[in-house]
């Protein structure tokens, strides 16, 4: 039998070819979806009929855990679970209870578009998840459906900060993904709502992730924009960041309503300071959210790979890795190359 080598695998702690660290890996726990954002998984290009990964083709729960272990071996602090919808992923509060034991990592986390969230915060949160991110694009009940494909209502946004609140979590972190003309006039609204209720709103300018969504750089509201729209009603002040590499930059309203933050990925990239690793739920690792391919670990793995021989073989990815595409977004070769579904690797 194969044997394991425990916790600490003595690969060392990989740097890349920018001397960038790994210390973030994001999981996709599956590929489907309950809701058909136009941005990420338009309903034309998915339709019910659209074949997902099989069960047999995703990661188990044990693999998914052994990976994590190796993944914090090499420097993982933290975990953020994602998909599709990770809430669709059966048991999911047993893979967080395993996650938990893994250690060296000390932060858990999960995106989720909240829908179905009522039924199993309670148990996440007893299984040791710290912390939950809701996407909520709009709180205007027509824009809201428009912008799950028909498939969410603003209702259960609601249901699901409630749900969250009850089961101990602390404030959440509520994405928006700001698009002109289609979202960005709800955004005072949204923040009329949400200031002064602990929870954090943070504007993500939108990507053009993946091959089916259109985008185009005139639907990009650049952060600074935005933000001098907030501040003609709300003065705000610039926060520090919590930790080197975090992705929003943090602002407060000067009259101590809270705080909100600002993903500006296409108009001030920080790939600089890119320490994250993605795996996709077929076990693919992904070291950049605009890769076209990812490297198989699931192969290897199912093949009989030891965990030392799977630790150096993530260690040679990420040691490879020279990934920096939002710098050079506007280079023709780098936009015209096929990126990974935003679906596939959870953002
Ligand atoms: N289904 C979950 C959700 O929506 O929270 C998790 C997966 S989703 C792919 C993760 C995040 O990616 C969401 O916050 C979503 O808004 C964001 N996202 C998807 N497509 C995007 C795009 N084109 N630009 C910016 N963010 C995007
Ligand atoms: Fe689903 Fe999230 Fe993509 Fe929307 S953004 S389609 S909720 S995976
Ligand atoms: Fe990291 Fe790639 Fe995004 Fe740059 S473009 S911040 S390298 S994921």
């Amino acid at each position: 039998m194969r044997a394991r080598i425990p916790m600490r695998i003595d690969s060392g702690m990989p740097r890349d070819q920018r001397s960038r660290t790994l210390s973030d890996l994001r999981i996709s726990v599956i590929d489907r979806c309950n809701f058909r954002c136009p941005y990420c998984m338009p309903e034309d290009e998915y339709p019910r009929d659209h074949r997902f990964l099989s069960k047999a083709q995703r990661l188990r729960f044990e693999e998914i855990e052994r990976l994590a272990t190796i993944f914090a071996g090499l420097g993982v602090r933290k975990l953020r679970l994602t998909g599709g919808e990770p809430l669709l992923r059966r048991e999911l509060p047993e893979l967080v209870r395993r996650l938990a034991s893994v250690d060296g990592v000390d932060d858990i986390a999960m995106t989720t578009n909240g829908s179905l969230l009522p039924g199993s915060a309670q148990a996440l949160r007893d299984a040791g998840l710290h912390r939950i991110t809701l996407s909520v694009d709009t709180l205007d009940a027509d824009a809201y459906r428009k912008l799950s494909g028909g498939r969410g209502e603003v209702a259960e946004v609601h249901a699901a900060i409630d749900s969250a609140k009850a089961a101990g979590f602390p404030s959440l972190k509520l994405n928006s993904v700001v698009m002109r003309g289609i979202n960005d006039g709800h955004v005072l609204d949204m923040i009329e709502h949400f200031r002064g209720s602990g929870h954090v709103l943070r504007f993500i300018e939108y990507m053009d992730v993946g091959t089916c969504n259109e985008w185009r750089r005139e639907l990009v509201v650049p952060s600074a924009e935005l933000r001098a729209r907030i501040q003609t009603r709300w003065p705000l002040r610039a926060l520090a960041a919590n930790y080197g590499g975090e992705v929003a930059q943090r602002w407060e309203f000067a009259d101590g309503a809270g705080e909100i933050g600002f993903i500006s990925s296409v108009s001030e990239p920080f790939c600089g300071d890119c320490t994250r690793a993605r795996l996709s739920a077929d076990g693919r690792l992904y070291t950049c959210l605009f890769a076209n391919s990812g490297h198989d670990l699931l192969g290897p793995m199912r093949a009989g790979a030891s965990d030392a021989e799977l630790a150096v073989l993530i260690a040679a990815v990420w040691s490879a890795r020279d990934d920096r595409y939002s710098e050079i977004r506007g280079l023709a070769n780098a936009s015209a190359r096929r990126h990974v579904e935003m679906y596939e690797i959870g953002g």
